[in-house]
């Protein structure tokens, strides 16, 4: 069924302001540790030639002497500082597979958020997964090493809009992509993510939902579903500048490739796919069926990861960078770990509220 409608901002208003700092008080507490020596020596090469083995096939051996000091030096802090580093599928090579402790998509970093037995978390990735990971830990510091790592999807919807739409909709259940600020999750009845938009949507057994922010996830879940969607304006930067036609080319001259696509895509891109999932299920699908060669039309270092796994398989690369994801680098993660930045707060009340949406799909069975 297509989406009944399409909303956007109901009143005007002014674009977010950036994320506040919670300023000095994980510093205080923490304290900062003196900065390592950085050098690439004999010792270092050593003690990171196991990290390097992971990822020789997609970063070139002159990178390596910049990265490794770095990789030894967090590696060394987080077990100082009793601290994990959480890391998104789309952060590069040397992070997703040099210091990261978990990696995965939204839904992963959510459950693996509420298991952490660690003082600190560092979040590899953008400001509303730190958020999401504060939420489901009130008592933990969380981190994140740039705070103006934000997401076009977060920054395209408010509480304020919620309320709005709920007031136009009245009694109509609102789902909530976790790529939204905690105040817009604290307004939700449950959140969900690529991977069980769908499944969160039929959950709810009411003929009609009101799914925010993604205009394309929800044109996605409409397609497979009999619930009737009421999606808002909001897109990804990033999969929202694949075309069907750039992927119909690539199919025309090579028509054996697989072709693996998010469902932030629009629809074109979508149908132009063999396979169309969460990042996590598409590394999944790519692990099962080990195609010669194949295209994810997704954030552009997710095929970098998952070539440093299967060498064996060729990545063809129409990919396209998310600028906030990559704001996160080995130098200000270590900064992060030294100096205790940027401590990342959400405000009780709300955090609380955001926490039952974020639960409810938790644990909602599968
Ligand atoms: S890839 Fe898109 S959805 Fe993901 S963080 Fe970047 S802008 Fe947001």
């Amino acid at each position: 069924m297509p989406v009944v409608e399409t909303v956007g901002p109901l009143i005007e208003r002014q674009p977010l302001p950036p994320p506040a700092s919670a300023g000095l008080a994980a510093l205080r507490k923490f304290g900062a540790k003196p900065a390592p020596p950085l050098e690439w020596n004999a010792e270092i090469e050593r003690a990171t030639a196991h990290l390097y083995e992971r990822i020789k096939n997609v970063v070139p051996s002159v990178e390596w002497p910049f990265f490794a000091p770095y990789v030894a030096a967090i590696n060394a802090l987080k077990k100082e500082r009793n601290a994990v580093i959480l890391a998104h599928n789309y952060q590069t090579p040397e992070i997703y597979n040099c210091v990261a402790d978990f990696v995965g998509d939204s839904l992963q970093l959510a459950r693996e958020a509420t298991k952490v037995k660690a003082d600190i978390i560092v979040q590899c990735g953008v400001h509303f997964m730190a958020e999401t990971a504060k939420v489901l830990n009130p008592d933990k510091t969380v981190l994140i090493p740039d705070l103006k790592a934000g997401c076009s999807l977060a920054s395209a919807i408010t509480g304020e809009d919620v309320r709005l739409l709920r007031e136009r909709f009245p009694g109509v259940p609102v789902v909530t992509y976790v790529n939204t600020s905690a105040e817009v999750k604290a307004e939700s009845d449950i959140t969900c993510t690529s991977s069980n938009a769908l499944q969160v949507v039929e959950s709810l057994g009411t003929d009609k939902v009101i799914f925010v922010p993604d205009q394309y996830l929800a044109k996605y879940v409409a397609s497979q579903s009999k619930v009737k969607i009421i999606a808002w304006k909001g897109s990804c930067e990033v999969h929202e500048r694949f075309t069907g036609d750039e992927l119909a080319m690539i199919r025309a001259n090579d028509p054996d490739v697989q072709i693996v696509a998010h469902p932030e895509c629009p629809p074109d891109v979508i149908a132009a796919s063999d396979f169309t999932d969460s990042t996590a299920h598409m590394i999944d699908y790519v692990r099962k069926h080990r195609p010669k060669r194949v295209v994810l039309v997704t954030e552009c270092s997710m095929a970098d990861n998952v070539q440093a796994e299967l060498p064996d398989v060729e990545f063809m690369r129409p990919c396209n960078l998310c600028p906030h994801m990559k704001r996160i680098t080995l130098p200000k993660i270590l900064d992060s770990l030294l100096n205790m930045k940027e401590e990342v707060v959400v405000d009780p009340a709300i955090a609380a509220k955001a926490r039952r949406a974020v639960e409810r799909m938790i644990y909602l069975r599968s």
